[in-house]
């Protein structure tokens, strides 16, 4: 009998599965359905030995000492910042977009004030900014949105920055200044030895039993646990009974090429025709020197491994109404991207799920403490529609 069953070894899982192992001496059983750990932060050595992410370009980066902190009993770092450039009109300009952007874009030698006003005479006001496109014309005009936000937007999501949440452009920032870094987070750093490694590290302890190529319902249907922590789609534990969340996905080209460098920063992205909307060269996140390179570039389909919640007001009624069902589910916690539908990078469901074991300390007794005997209704999986 296991203390605990985790579905999913990404961050989500791991936090909980070492949280509940070393802190309260529980023995945890963590499965993932597929052949490694990691989540979607899995890393690993190609046939070439280069150190590549299975899917696509994980960054870290936190203001959250507390997180970095966390993680850091798992790992060395490699000090890293990110940068990105986009390629527009046959060239390669910085983006975030800032004053290099602008003044090799429209060959002009406009200074931080005088590009402020360039801005304020371009923006289009918006009474109230609610879309996606709302974000990015009121600030910059629809020039620059077009240029670097609609046609990668549309690609990325399949649908208009119109009709989808301001949350999501807002996570790119625009300046007047030269700062080229895609985050200005304080922390901002890359596993020394990648993600992989750190994860190994985290689900290493003897409570803590590691099934791969196991589905939950695999799980359920062999093991005996207590108490279940879910950190996969929330619509799929419950059955899809009110109809399927949205979620995007995408195919990953990875490809080995016989030379020492591809570009010159670790990621470009392409907002115009190309069927892929960014292409990553490992070597520059992960410092490693070797002769070959690997790159990734990154389709976005419909179909697929769920990747990203689609972050829209009709979506995220659907969710509510699952997270209704989850809250009165016993014993069970639903934690991560999937499992709370939300567009969280990863230090976000790190922090997500340390405070979930708070939670846990403040209302489940340890083993070993004294605690009431569970109510009958407890029900660890909902009841077959
Ligand atoms: P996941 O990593 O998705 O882990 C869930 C696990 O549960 C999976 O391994 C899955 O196989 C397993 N699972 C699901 N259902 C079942 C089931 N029924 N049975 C068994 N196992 C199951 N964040 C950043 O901070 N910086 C970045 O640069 C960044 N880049 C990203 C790039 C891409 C292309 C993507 C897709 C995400 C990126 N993220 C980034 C976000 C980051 O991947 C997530 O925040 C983080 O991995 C979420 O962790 P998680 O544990 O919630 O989910
Ligand atoms: N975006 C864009 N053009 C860019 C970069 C980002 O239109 O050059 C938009 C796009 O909608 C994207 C969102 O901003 O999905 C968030 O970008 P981010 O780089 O944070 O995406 P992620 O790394 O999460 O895929």
């Amino acid at each position: 009998m296991f203390d605990w069953l985790v579905v999913g070894a990404g961050f989500a899982g791991s936090v909980l599965a070492e949280r509940l192992a070393r802190g309260r001496g529980e023995r945890v059983l963590v499965v993932d359905k597929r052949s490694h750990v990691g989540g979607n932060a899995y890393d690993r050595h190609d046939e070439a030995g280069v150190l590549i992410h299975q899917y696509g370009p994980h960054i870290f980066h936190t203001n959250s000492e507390a997180i970095f902190r966390y993680l850091s009993n798992f790992t060395d770092w490699r000090p890293y910042e990110h940068r990105v450039l986009a390629s527009v009109r046959g060239r390669q300009v910085p983006i975030p977009i800032n004053l290099d952007t602008i003044n090799a874009l429209y060959g002009l030698h406009l200074t931080p004030d005088e590009l402020e006003a360039w801005f304020a005479a371009r923006a289009e006001p918006v009474a109230e900014i609610r879309t996606s496109e709302d974000v990015v014309v009121s600030r910059v005009g629809r020039e620059l949105y077009e240029t670097f936000f609609r046609g990668y937007t549309r690609k990325q999501w399949g649908i208009d920055p119109a009709d989808l949440d301001k949350s999501v452009t807002s996570r790119v920032p625009v300046r007047t200044d030269r700062d080229p870094r895609y985050f200005t987070d304080r922390f901002q750093a890359m596993p020394l030895h990648g993600y992989t490694r750190m994860f190994e590290a985290m689900l290493s302890h003897p409570n803590i039993h590691l099934m791969l190529k196991t589905s939950f319902e695999r799980a359920v249907s062999e093991v005996k646990f207590k108490r279940l922590i879910f950190t996969g789609p929330i619509d799929e534990y419950f059955g899809h009974r009110f109809g399927r969340l949205p979620y995007r996905s995408l195919a990953f080209e990875h490809l080995t090429l016989d030379r020492e460098r591809y570009q010159d920063v670790a990621v470009v992205n392409y907002p115009g025709d190309e069927p892929y909307t960014r292409i990553t060269e490992y070597k520059h996140l992960t410092g490693q020197v070797h002769p070959k390179t690997s790159i990734t570039r990154e389709i976005p389909q419909a179909d697929g491994d769920p990747y990203y919640p689609v972050p829209r007001a009709e979506n995220q009624e659907l969710y509510r109404r699952y997270e209704r069902l989850a809250a009165a589910v016993r014993n069970v916690w639903f934690v991560g991207r999937l499992a709370t539908y939300r567009y969280y990078n990863m230090d976000q469901v790190v922090g997500q799920a340390l405070a979930t074991y708070r939670r846990i300390q403040d209302t489940v007794p340890a083993k070993g403490a004294p605690r009431q005997a569970p109510a009958k209704s407890d029900a660890l999986v909902p009841a077959a529609e």
